[in-house]
């Protein structure tokens, strides 16, 4: 299988001194879906932004389809538009429909052509399950459908990987399942997928594999079936005995 995502030994220490990661290497292959957990602090949203080079690294690199995002140049715009990206916030533009808020990357950043844009659009909506709310403003929807509408304005950009960090976070409890659905389906068409989160079911039953982070550390990396069976007296035990 081919890699889609290569993290080569990444640090990142922050001005003010906190080594937020240390020396973490991670492998995501292509049409892999990789779960990220531990606890707050741990360095989970640093390493997702390093990814995208939201955030930059004090050494090491990543690399995607091969090609290093740290040392882009010129390439720095089109590589970042592999990498779509889905917060605890779902940011959508409040002035702008759900449907333009999808179109509006795709035709001003990508400069597409605006009628294949909105079939794309339009087929994206059906996708998260609004297909008949394209019109709506995002301050009609609810959270879920918020973030949905969010999932879907990241796929617009035709991505290669996908990076979610806690995208349900920030939901009403009955709001997860429909987002979490969302990206299990994107995961069974065979996305590369990060996803940072607490949903442990969801790691479960979706993730390849599933990475413990600790201090800015890889701690325990396994398929779901070894993790979810840690040591006795391990930090992932711990970890896990107060999540689950
Ligand atoms: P997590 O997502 O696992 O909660 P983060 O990656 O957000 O962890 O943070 C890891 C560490 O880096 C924390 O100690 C946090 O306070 C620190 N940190 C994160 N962002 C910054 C920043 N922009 N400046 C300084 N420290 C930061
Ligand atoms: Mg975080």
């Amino acid at each position: 299988m081919s890699t889609a995502i290569e993290i080569r030994q990444v640090s990142k220490q922050f001005e003010n001194g906190v080594r937020a990661l240390d020396n973490v290497s991670l492998t995501v292959a292509a049409g892999e879906v990789v779960c990220v957990v531990g606890p707050s602090g741990s360095g989970k949203s640093t390493l997702l932004r390093t990814v995208n080079r939201l955030e930059t690294v004090t050494s090491g690199d990543v690399l995607l389809d091969g090609e290093s995002i740290h040392q882009a140049g010129k390439r720095l715009n089109a590589l970042r538009q592999q990498a779509g990206m889905v917060f605890q916030q779902f940011n959508l533009f409040p002035h702008l429909s759900v449907l333009d808020n999808i179109m509006l990357a795709p035709l001003r950043v990508q400069g597409r052509e605006a009628d294949e844009v909105r079939q794309q659009a339009l087929a994206l909506l059906e996708r998260v399950g609004l297909g008949h709310r394209g019109a709506s403003y995002p301050a009609q929807l609810s959270g879920g459908q918020q973030q949905r509408v969010a999932i879907a304005r990241a796929l617009a950009m035709q991505p290669k990987v996908m990076l979610f960090d806690e995208p349900t976070s920030a939901l009403d409890p009955e709001m997860v399942g429909g987002v979490l659905d969302v990206m299990q389906d994107l995961a069974r068409d065979g996305m590369t997928m990060i996803v940072v989160t607490h949903e442990m079911g969801f790691a479960r039953a979706v993730a390849d594999r599933v990475v413990f982070m600790e201090a800015g550390r890889i701690d325990h990396i396994d398929q779901p079936s070894g993790f979810f069976e840690p040591a006795a007296g391990s930090r992932l035990d711990a970890f896990l005995s107060e999540v689950l």
